[in-house]
């Protein structure tokens, strides 16, 4: 059994910022990288955000605090975090394969492999399960609609590792909090194709069934995939409960201020 060796987490940088700096660096990213800058999250935002100061003395103000989370996205400090740990799985993912006889990797899917910054903020950070999603951009938008319309763009770092991985010829396998059922399925996969998402060896939802926490479901996924004799060189996801558990060689946060999933 393979344990968590290294957690690898950014620094999230809540250091207000000018909108011109932030900007100026997400440009230089998609420069360097080749990316496109419609394929960042900040590319998705209607206009920018300026920074916010958040009042520590008593529980944050919960307005300021979303107008703080749109300057993060906004201003491309999202996108840069993502490309930083998707840059450092990447080089791990190229030295460690190599070493190993039957490599794996396993993805998370939301605010991991897709992006639902648009729904996000059509629900101003709310979850809305229920309901149409034929508003956008303005909301609310249900977001088992939105998971339906596969409109979810893809996490750019997140998708270059998985087309390393896969030149490589190291098997991904996915493992998401979506549900188990044709219907969810079916859209999960076909945006992940939409999203250019291609060959991958496994996707796992959660099953409708059962009362196991999120924890133990993905681990027990991924202990079952090492059982087919993988070695899963890397874990990535967005939340701690799709990392902790072990079955994986390294685990690799996400930063993800949105939302939570214990
Ligand atoms: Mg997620």
């Amino acid at each position: 059994m393979a344990k968590d060796l290294t957690r690898i987490e950014p620094m999230s940088n809540w250091v207000t910022r000018t909108c011109r700096v932030a900007i100026a660096a997400a440009a230089i990213i998609a420069v360097v990288t080749g990316t496109a800058q419609a394929d960042m999250v900040a590319a998705s935002c209607p206009h920018s955000y300026p920074p916010q100061t958040l009042d520590m003395t008593q529980p944050i103000n919960l307005g300021v605090l979303k107008r703080q989370l749109l300057h993060y996205a906004c201003s491309g400090t999202y996108d840069g975090e993502l490309t930083k740990v998707g840059g450092a799985a990447q080089a791990y993912l190229g030295n460690r394969a190599k070493e190993v006889s039957k490599p794996a990797i396993v993805l998370d899917i939301d605010e991991t492999s897709l992006s639902n910054f648009p729904q996000m903020i059509a629900d101003d950070f709310g979850f809305i399960q229920s309901g149409a999603c034929d508003l956008l951009p303005k909301g609310p938008c249900g977001f088992h609609a939105w998971l339906l319309s596969t409109r979810a763009t893809a996490i750019k770092p997140t998708l270059e590792l998985f087309n390393a991985a896969r030149a490589n010829n190291i098997a991904v396998f996915f493992i998401t909090g979506r549900f188990e059922g044709a219907e969810q399925r079916d859209a999960t996969i076909k945006n992940l194709q939409n999203a250019g998402y291609a060959e991958w060896s496994g996707l796992m939802l959660r099953p409708r069934e059962g009362t196991s926490s999120v924890t133990a479901y993905k681990s027990g996924e991924r202990a079952k995939i090492a059982g087919q004799g993988y070695t899963i060189i890397l874990n990535m996801g967005d939340q701690h409960s799709d990392l902790d558990g072990g079955f994986s060689e390294r685990a690799y946060k996400l930063p993800n201020p949105f939302y939570f999933i214990p």
